[in-house]
């Protein structure tokens, strides 16, 4: 039997994968591509398996932000039904069309209003290689207790690979 601080250690050493399906790829790069120089948005349909998470279908969705050139605020309406989805959203992506796919301050601090079912961050840029229109990082999103009971959210960087089947 293994004591829990050598479970905790092997756990904390590996960061699973984000597995995504081509066709899932390619919708993402196509929504950036559609909505530049607008940020894009939508959520991501999944599950969680053993070896990763696995996202198999992208719902695109209007961004209503007031400034859609550096922000993104999913369409309400759009939003409340993807919330009922059975199973629930497990992810969210959006664009950076005009920086780094990494998490800017407002996007870490928008991550207390996501659900408890979504799991999976991803930020897409634009690439200027032929091969994919799409430079795409991947993050989890890890919730700690913090103090006066408040939960904390973070970004956790994790390899993304593409579903061959
Ligand atoms: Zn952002």
């Amino acid at each position: 039997m293994k004591r829990e601080g050598e479970q905790m250690a092997a756990f904390q050493g590996i960061i699973q994968p984000i597995w995504l399906k081509p066709s899932v790829q390619q919708e993402l790069g196509k929504h950036l591509l559609t909505c530049y120089p607008h940020e894009a948005c939508g959520i991501l349909l999944g599950a969680a398996a053993a070896g990763g998470m696995y996202i198999d279908t992208y719902v695109p969705m209007h961004n209503v932000a007031p400034d859609p050139l550096h922000a993104f605020v999913p369409d309400p309406r759009e939003w409340v039904k993807a919330l009922y989805r059975n199973p629930a959203p497990v992810g969210l992506f959006h664009s950076h069309p005009s920086a780094e796919p990494r998490p800017s301050a407002a996007d870490l601090s928008g991550l207390a209003s996501l659900g408890p079912s979504f799991d999976v961050y991803l930020i897409g840029s634009p690439n200027s290689s032929e091969d994919s229109p799409l430079r795409l990082n991947g993050y989890y999103i890890v919730r700690e207790q913090a103090a006066a009971g408040r939960e904390r959210s973070s970004l956790r960087e994790a390899p993304i690979y593409a579903l061959l089947k």
